[in-house]
């Protein structure tokens, strides 16, 4: 592939949806992410290059779908702005059939493997550095899966990295760290989280969907 540095940032449609505090969520395909994601944060010359998405450099290509949701929605009490899964279609038959049809009127005939989900509402008022943020985020949730030796894993066919979803380096208490202290895992994160940014400081006011399903 190749691409321009400093593609423009896209942006959702403004007629997707309409924002409904109970269930009504309009999507749709966001076809412009890939190349904009490849070209910001993976190819060797992007304009935030970050090494640790390398295994994602064949995956721009068709592996990650990218969709705009018209809002957020709730989950744990708070409001979830993305959220990254392995596309998978838990039904058979016609219900089957339906998911299937639907995917491919947004994607083609070749279906992503994972499909990253980014609520229009916040994406369209944030600002880049935030939008970065989470785009990022939802990024580190692919990760390469690893073989029974614990070295990471290659499709055989195309030698490109095997792709797996993982949850978050950190998942700890306030009180457990108050109370007990922090472990390896959250010192690391308390140590980076001195450090001055690389990108650019944003407060996270949002969250992740895949953080609150372990959410117990
Ligand atoms: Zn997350």
């Amino acid at each position: 592939m190749n691409h321009p540095k400093r593609l423009r940032r896209p942006h959702p449609p403004r007629d997707l949806g309409g924002l409904h505090e109970d269930v009504i969520i309009s999507v749709c395909p966001a076809l412009d992410m890939p190349a904009w994601v490849h070209g910001t944060f993976i190819a060797d010359d992007a304009s935030l290059h970050n090494p640790d998405h390398q295994h994602l450099f064949a995956a721009m290509d068709g592996d990650v779908g990218f969709l705009w949701a018209s809002g957020a929605y709730v989950k744990h009490g708070r409001q979830v702005h993305g959220q990254t899964e392995q596309l998978a279609f838990r039904a058979g038959g016609w219900q089957k059939m339906r998911m299937e049809q639907q995917f491919m009127q947004w994607f083609g005939m070749h279906l992503p493997s994972f499909i990253i989900t980014l609520d229009a509402g916040y994406c369209g008022q944030a600002s880049d550095a935030e939008f970065c943020a989470l785009v990022e985020h939802e990024l580190y949730h692919i990760a390469q899966a690893t073989n029974n030796e614990g070295m990471p894993a290659f499709h055989r066919d195309t030698g490109n990295p095997r792709l797996t979803l993982r949850g978050h380096d950190v998942e700890e208490f306030y009180g457990v760290v108050r109370r007990y202290g922090a472990n390896p895992e959250v010192a690391e994160l308390a140590r980076l989280a001195a450090q001055k940014p690389e990108v650019s400081r944003v407060s996270i006011a949002s969250a992740c969907g895949n953080c609150l399903k372990l959410v117990a």
